[in-house]
């Protein structure tokens, strides 16, 4: 494609970095086949082709975001799937990051819009927070429970993301229990690695956490649980300075906990976060003080389920060896929710299958399983019409292959098909269990 920056645009560092992206692009179109917007709306402009458009004219033009631009591209949920299909090569992660930086800087949204925006930067990267809003979120359930009519009165009047917030809040979280290792009498000196805890994880699914310590110590390593939020929600959200801000701070505690007694992994559960985490190169590339020790930390960060992989192909550990003797789980029937930041953001869809079908699990393929479920950070709040068409397309999806219960590798994923009927668990607690580990369910 060509483009038509001036050379002061390109003086801008994140024009710099958007004008080969937008060359890339020939326009086929192979991606809008694959966009779970473009399939649902039928609309050019809710494909990513139409997205890559928008942007150019939006950039080329040094034009304020309009409120059409703002539309099409709040619908995005940055599944990544273009990418994925993209025979061109088409960073289109850089240029709706780059997009959604642009528009919170030259956009000033509706009032409501600005509240609920807000409020999600200002709740989910903080588990203090929003432990309180679960809470609140519970008390406020049973409450409706004891009043159905005014709560239906209320429930009806509420705008739809308010009730999608609502829905999700009461996400029946299990209460947080110390990851203490249960992994019996183990040595654990093949080595020091972190495990990210992450935010909204820590809070809502913190029987990931445990599972995750328990895997690793049963492979031999010391972990070293690293707090904080990484600042994925908030970048989703195009808050540049805040994403910067918890970033670097992440940066430094891993540095600190490197200088402290070395790491040879950064162990990422929630594939949303790993593929932020990935990024942090791209993210700090013109930072003098940080670009070193982000590319480091790029470089260090693997999946739970890609760490376990690696060392399985390295060297069969205790852990491999105890899941192929457990018999808790075998023949269990499994759907495997590939989530997008796994199979599209980190590229890493057969691994954790592999790792289910050698612990015994029989292993369903989800059809259209390349689309996304609708969690996508806090689109299921800012988009909740589209991200439940997209959750009952894929819980149909899902009720179709019959199985028992259903696997992946992302928090977001876990909440957004939750409650309806079968059980969604982190495909590490399935792990864990065959391993010997408590039965997640
Ligand atoms: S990231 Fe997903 S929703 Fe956005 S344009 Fe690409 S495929 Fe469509
Ligand atoms: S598939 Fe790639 S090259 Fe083709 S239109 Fe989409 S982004 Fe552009």
């Amino acid at each position: 494609m060509q483009t038509r920056f001036t050379t002061e645009q390109l003086a801008d560092r994140d024009i710099a970095a958007s004008e080969p992206i937008l060359r890339k692009c020939v326009h086929c179109g192979f991606c809008t086949a694959t966009c779970p917007t473009y399939v649902l709306l039928g609309d050019e402009l809710d494909g990513p082709r139409g997205r890559i458009y928008l942007i150019k004219d939006m950039l080329e033009n040094s034009r304020p975001a309009t409120r059409e631009v703002v539309r099409h591209l709040d619908r995005c949920l940055s599944c990544l799937a273009c990418m994925t299909t993209c025979p061109s090569g088409v960073h289109y992660q850089h240029l709706i990051d780059h997009a959604r930086g642009y528009i919170e800087r030259t956009y000033r949204r509706p009032w409501r819009e600005r509240v609920l925006r807000a409020l999600l930067a200002k709740v989910l990267p903080y588990p203090r927070r929003l432990r309180i809003a679960v809470a609140a979120a519970a008390a406020l359930h049973g409450a409706a429970r004891r009043l159905p009519a005014l709560a239906e009165r209320l429930e009806r009047r509420a705008p739809a993301s308010w009730r999608a917030m609502a829905r999700l809040a009461a996400y029946d979280a299990p209460p947080r229990a110390a990851p203490e290792s249960r992994a019996g009498a183990v040595s654990r000196s093949r080595g020091r690695v972190a495990l990210l805890a992450g935010c909204a994880q820590s809070v809502l699914t913190p029987r990931t956490e445990a599972a995750c310590v328990r895997l690793i110590e049963r492979a031999g390593f010391e972990t070293v649980v690293i707090d904080g939020c990484c600042g994925a929600l908030v970048h989703h959200l195009g808050r540049a300075t805040e994403t910067r801000t918890f970033a670097a701070a992440l940066l430094e505690r891993i540095a600190a906990e490197r200088r402290r007694g070395g790491l040879s992994a950064v162990i990422v559960d929630a594939s949303g976060c790993g593929t932020h985490l990935k990024d942090f190169g791209h993210l700090f590339r013109d930072d003098p003080e940080l670009a070193e020790s982000a590319r480091e930390l790029s470089g260090l960060t693997r999946d739970i389920t890609e760490w376990l992989d690696e060392l399985e192909r390295a060297q069969p550990s205790p852990a491999t060896e105890a899941s192929d003797r457990a018999s808790a789980p075998h023949g269990v029937t499994v759907a495997y929710h590939s989530a997008c930041s796994m199979q599209h953001g980190q590229r890493l869809d057969p691994i954790p299958r592999r790792l289910l079908e050698r612990a015994g699990f029989e292993v369903r393929e989800i059809p259209d399983g390349h689309l996304c479920c609708g969690s996508a950070g806090t689109y299921n709040i800012l988009q909740p019409q589209l991200a439940a068409e997209l959750r009952e397309r894929k819980l149909a999806n899902i009720r179709g292959t019959g199985a028992r219960l259903v696997a992946t590798g992302n928090v977001g994923c876990i909440v957004q098909l939750a409650g309806a009927g079968i059980p969604v668990v982190h495909t590490a607690e399935l792990l864990d269990w065959s391993a010997g580990g408590p039965a997640p369910m």
